[in-house]
């Protein structure tokens, strides 16, 4: 059995047990927290703002309710520019038994820093090459998977070469790519297009937040190549409320792709992108509700068992995906 890489070392497959593939211990805009450290992060339940030691605090409240639940793994996909910090989330999860499957990888939707900008698809993927084989951030831990993103933007020149670096690293270390997808701009056909062009194989592929959308003639054109889908905003009904993204789950699932899907939330025990008070102006006006770690194992799976969610369909999607997807 192959081996996956979490922030505690490295742990053979078969040991990674139920897992939400997409959940962030911590979002933080990295930039702004190396120039002002002072600034805080707010909790996504207003009404307060909080230092670092809650935030430190709140993660590892949010990964032992995890835990609790009966989660024993989490892909946690904060790359560069959400703040990664391996230290951090090493200390959650030694404090918790949660097991952390850390990231490489660039989040942007157009930005890139000059350093980047002049560097080319071969030289960024040096770097997601180094977080992959030797460790991230100075230690030995080594990253579990590559992440980038498309949005709004689409994928432009700078998001295209960023796919690329990672495609390339993806080749060279057999690590698989996460890809921040926008159903509503209709990323994920062109994502899909460059990983293959660049020689990635499908199976590596996972074409992450496809469940934005309930269009599933738009997720079957991407199910068709091959590659994995998330499922993985749910509680976030800004994008799309909870009703249609279970009827869109139960939609694939009688289709028969449990062995395509990962379910998550893609939740943040804090984020410091907005202050306090707007995001409970954005709670209140219906953004999100319930958009917590908690609310996979919680809510969306004992309503999908009731529906008629086999014990085979479940174990498919939380268990066996995420090996099959970490080590294809
Ligand atoms: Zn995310």
């Amino acid at each position: 059995m192959a081996q996956v890489s979490t922030v505690t070392g490295m742990v053979e497959a078969d040991q990674l047990g139920t897992t939400l593939i997409h959940e962030h211990l911590r979002n933080s805009d990295e930039a702004v927290h190396n120039q002002w450290p002072q600034a805080g992060a707010a909790k996504e339940e207003p009404p307060h703002e909080v230092g670092p030691d809650e935030v430190h605090e709140i993660a590892v409240r949010e990964a032992k309710a995890a835990v609790d639940l009966g989660i024993k793994t989490i892909g946690e996909p904060t790359a560069m520019f959400l703040g990664r910090d391996v230290s951090f989330m090493k200390r959650v999860s030694e404090e918790t038994g949660l097991q952390v499957l850390p990231c490489t990888g660039i989040y942007t939707y157009d930005h890139l820093p000059q350093f980047f900008m002049n560097r080319d698809p071969d030289q960024i993927a040096e770097f997601f090459i180094a977080d992959i084989e030797q460790g991230i951030q100075g230690t030995d831990i080594k990253a579990a998977f590559i992440k980038c993103a498309a949005d709004e933007p689409g994928v432009n020149e700078n998001i295209e070469k960023i796919h690329r670096a990672a495609a390339r690293a993806s080749v060279k270390t057999g690590a698989p790519i996460m890809a921040h997808s926008r159903p509503a701009s209709n990323t994920g056909p062109r994502q899909i297009e460059i990983f293959l062009e660049e020689g990635v194989d499908a199976s590596k592929i996972q074409i992450a937040h496809t469940g934005d959308t309930d269009d599933l003639d738009y997720i079957e054109g991407l199910l068709e190549k091959g590659v994995w889908i998330g499922l993985d905003r749910y509680g976030l009904d800004l994008f799309l409320p909870y009703e249609k993204r279970q009827a869109t789950a139960k939609g694939l699932l009688e289709r028969g792709y449990a062995d395509r899907i990962f379910l998550s939330a893609d939740s943040v025990a804090t984020t410091d992108w907005f202050p306090s008070n707007v995001i409970e102006q954005l709670i209140a006006a219906g953004a999100a509700h319930d958009w917590t770690i908690r609310i996979v194992p919680e809510k969306v799976l004992p309503e999908l068992r009731e529906w008629g969610l086999s014990e085979e369909q479940e174990r498919t999607m939380m268990v066996d995906n995420a090996v099959r997807w970490l080590t294809a």
